[in-house]
């Protein structure tokens, strides 16, 4: 079998042995390292993706590999029956890196969401004193907050949703980055807007300046809980620790996971103080790996990673000199370009090709990148990545963009 046979082979064996709830772009990855990926042919790519910010430190980031490995020599699992000697240093690190007292360790992105929903509501019952079953959550058009059934729920996406139902009752949707529409949506069985800060998945849409802290301001006047989804704009992407600091705003709850992992484990987290988190008691809530000794290990690394600065400033120098690159291409067929740190998300002329086309026309150039809704490529690469590959990123859409790029 030739090395191309290899990959088709790999990819049909994929294709005929997983549920079709992916549409792959056609590269079958065997190795990283940093920024780069090799696939199963020996082909070098870029990653602009990384895993949706999963892999912000890099692949393999020997920092992370090297705790988790000493790590793996010692105890991996013992579920939270037991106290283990990871856990306590990880939440004290984590809380101590978002300014908040306490840490409620889970796994996946949604389950943090499905855990601060729970945390919202049990709060609104017994401190804010809404009447049982009564209360509302309000989040923004256009979210992304992951795919389980009460998640979808308030989802605005028709492909998300479809067939899908019943759904949960107890959400209500207003526009992302308009005050007024949100202040008329609070009453007084509101315990909570669950909003991102940024929004990834709706192709990292930026809410104008000033939307968090009156966001803030209506949260604090109406006795309402602020809960930040950060699951993909924390942990430097943005240039910050969390993009709320760019307004300089506090949430009630951040929930965190993606990159808190490391690029190695699924680690999530709620991060709120004592008079929100604190209403949750034994056997109310849980998971048999959350807070694990190796998701620990790894988490800990990253907040020590993240707690000297040298991150986030990294990722606003590179940012400024992606965002620099891509003014280039302003009268290429680019429509907008948004973003925040080393995170671009970027609107093609759909009369051009489409997302999909332009990250398959990238893929042979050299780049992963993905798209979302269309006509939008978003760039999200490791932090790691130098200002002269970003470089070749935005040579590489240039000569996509301008009908120049490698044979396909
Ligand atoms: C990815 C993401 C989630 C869901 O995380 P999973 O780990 O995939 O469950 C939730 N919210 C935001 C903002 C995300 O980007």
């Amino acid at each position: 079998m030739t090395e191309t046979g290899r990959a088709t082979e790999l990819i049909a064996l994929t294709e005929r042995s997983t549920a079709h709830n992916y549409h792959p772009l056609p590269v079958v990855i065997a190795d990283g390292e940093g920024a780069w990926v090799t696939d199963v042919e020996g082909r070098r790519y870029l990653d602009c993706l990384a895993a949706y910010s999963a892999v912000n430190f890099g692949h393999r980031n020997p920092e992370i590999v090297a705790a988790v490995r000493e790590q793996l020599d010692r105890v991996t699992l013992t579920s939270r029956a037991f106290h283990h000697d990871q856990l306590g240093p990880f939440a004290r690190e984590l809380a101590d890196l978002a300014g908040k007292d306490l840490v409620l360790p889970m796994n996946t992105g949604a389950e943090a969401v499905e855990t601060a929903i729970k945390v919202a509501r049990k709060w609104g019952y017994e401190v804010k004193g809404v009447p049982e079953d009564q209360a509302t959550i309000i989040v923004a058009d256009g979210n992304f907050h992951g795919r389980t059934i009460s998640i979808i729920s308030f989802s605005t996406d028709a492909t998300a949703r479809t067939h899908f139902g019943p759904f949960t009752p107890g959400f209500r949707v207003v526009p992302y980055g308009d005050p007024p529409a949100l202040a008329d949506a609070i009453d007084d069985t509101t315990v909570a807007v669950l909003i991102e800060p940024i929004q990834g998945e709706a192709g990292v849409v930026v809410p104008p300046d000033g939307y968090l802290s009156q966001v803030r301001q209506l949260c604090d006047a109406r006795g309402v809980l602020f809960v930040a989804d950060e699951i993909q704009s924390g942990l430097g992407r943005a240039g910050t620790t969390f993009a709320c600091d760019h307004e300089d705003v506090i949430p009630d709850l951040y929930i965190l996971g993606k990159a808190l992992g490391g690029g190695i484990v699924p680690v999530s987290a709620v991060v709120g103080n004592n008079d929100v988190l604190g209403v949750i008691h034994p056997g109310e809530h849980g998971s048999t790996f959350g807070g694990n000794p190796l998701a620990c290990a790894a988490g800990r690394a990253v907040v020590s990673m993240l707690s000297t600065g040298t991150w986030q400033r990294t990722a606003t120098e590179l940012g400024r000199h992606l965002f620099d690159g891509l003014s280039q291409l302003a009268d290429k067929g680019l429509l907008e370009v948004r973003g925040r740190g080393l995170w671009a998300g970027i609107d093609i002329d759909p009369d051009l090709m489409s997302g999909r086309q332009a990250c398959e026309h990238l893929l042979a150039e050299g780049i992963l990148a993905k798209d979302t809704h269309g006509s939008t490529i978003r760039l999200a690469p490791p932090l790691v990545i130098t200002a002269e590959e970003i470089d070749l990123v935005v040579d590489a859409l240039f000569r996509v963009l301008t009908g120049k790029g490698a044979a396909r």
